[in-house]
């Protein structure tokens, strides 16, 4: 675990941030970029406990969500790629953090070869979209932004660099935002991963978690900061959001794979919460026979019998079976189940995206955006479309539905040029 506060860092970030306030503003006739953040498992009601002065105040001067919903399964590529294509996993085809597709081979997101391979990508996002209608785009470590897809890249994209903190980010992105208008991007996606791994390092509830919120709050802070500094803030729309919540997980709360099938029946595609099992040649009825159904701590499908508001089994890559751990429940190699310290607490999602645990924030400011406004939780597909909308692009067919979004938007409707 990294330190989550590097005082060096922070204060040579803060001196290359007020170096930048001598720029001037967008100028009013310029289109209004829109800069996407999302904070990796920020669970809804982190923004409830004190920690979050920064997203508290863009809420306040903007619009909140009591709270989104993630999309099956509530992992991290599946819900970053749903943000930005509005389409649920089973159909943009990221089903999971780690899949396998014949031909293909495998695909886990540690494997940056694969996560930069287009050919796991097969559908297009919005700095696509925004790239073909002759809009610079710009995305750091957004999940899919180091692939070219249909034969396009973003303008400008920084590859996954855990090494990288939240500042120096920020820092980046306000370069950007900061440009002249012939290179200034109109769309700027940026992940922050810290978040997430305190919350699986420690729990939702652990200070080290707290700590990482703090952080990545005062890193929006000071991106805040520097914008109103240099008069652009009014001219930016800001959209925050996270992909998923976060479950506390006791260490003793592990089912092992080997328990729920043996290796020589089936091949187990994908562990944790939402296991993905491929019964091997001739062994189908052998492993539905023992895993179908209800077990202690997890449930099991036949990939076209999974539970609809989940909307996924119908893509090639969700594997024939597919079992869903409880809450509070991983599901572990043997291996990696003795490396658990007794008596620890850490932290998981892939669980239910309808647990109060699984729910994910959405905060938005700027100009297209009413002040003070509280919307209804809606799911995470319908990002998009008001994505479209902010940016004039043409909608392709998506999930989505601006509808529960539309309370949000200024009286012009969210066309700010
Ligand atoms: P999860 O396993 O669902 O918690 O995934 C979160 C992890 O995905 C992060 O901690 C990173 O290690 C990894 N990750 C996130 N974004 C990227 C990316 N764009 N490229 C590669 N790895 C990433
Ligand atoms: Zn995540
Ligand atoms: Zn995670």
């Amino acid at each position: 675990m990294r330190l989550p506060f590097d005082r060096v860092a922070w204060l040579a970030a803060l001196l290359a941030l007020a170096a930048c306030t001598t720029t001037r503003p967008l100028p009013s006739a310029e289109p209004v970029p829109l800069l996407l953040i999302s904070v990796d498992a920020l669970r809804v009601d982190y923004l409830d406990r004190g920690d979050t002065p920064n997203l508290d105040r863009l809420a306040q001067q903007g619009v909140r969500a009591d709270w989104m919903n993630p999309s099956y399964p509530a992992l991290t590529f599946p819900n970053h790629f749903t943000l930005v294509t509005g389409l649920r996993p089973d159909h943009h085809g990221v089903v999971h953090n780690t899949m396998r597709e014949e031909g293909l081979g495998a695909f886990r997101v540690a494997d940056l070869a694969a996560v930069g391979d287009g050919r796991w990508w097969r559908a297009a996002p919005v700095w696509i979209e925004a790239e073909k209608a002759g809009m610079r785009t710009a995305v750091w470590a957004w999940p899919g932004g180091a692939a070219e897809i249909d034969g396009v890249r973003p303008t400008r994209w920084v590859p996954y660099n855990p090494d990288i903190g939240p500042a120096r980010r920020i820092q980046d992105v306000v370069r950007w935002l900061q440009e002249p208008a012939a290179t200034r991007p109109r769309f700027v996606a940026l992940y922050l991963e810290q978040v997430d791994n305190a919350g699986h390092d420690f729990g939702p509830d652990a200070p080290q978690t707290r700590a990482a919120v703090r952080e990545v709050d005062a890193a929006i802070g000071m991106l805040v900061g520097a914008l109103e500094r240099s008069r652009t803030l009014d001219r930016v729309n800001l959209v925050l959001v996270s992909d998923h919540g976060m479950a506390a997980v006791e260490s003793g709360n592990v089912v092992t794979v080997e328990d729920i099938v043996p290796m020589e029946d089936a091949a187990v595609v994908s562990i944790g919460q939402s296991v993905g099992i491929s019964p091997r040649a001739g062994r189908t009825e052998v492993v539905e026979a023992r895993v179908l159904g209800r077990h202690d701590h997890y449930q099991c499908w036949r990939k076209g019998e999974l539970p609809p508001r989940w909307h996924y089994g119908s893509n090639p890559r969700v594997p024939a079976i597919v079992c869903q751990m409880d809450e509070g429940w991983d599901a572990l190699p043997a291996v990696d189940a003795a490396k658990r310290k007794p008596g620890t607490t850490r932290g998981s999602h892939g669980y239910d995206p309808a647990l109060p645990s699984m729910r994910a924030m959405f905060i938005a400011r700027g100009p297209a955006f009413r002040k003070g406004v509280r919307l209804a939780a809606f799911d995470n597909v319908d990002v998009y479309p008001l994505m479209t909308r902010l940016l004039h692009l043409h909608t392709p067919d998506n999930d989505g539905d601006i509808a529960p979004l539309l309370p949000a938007l200024a009286p012009a409707g969210g066309s700010t040029d």
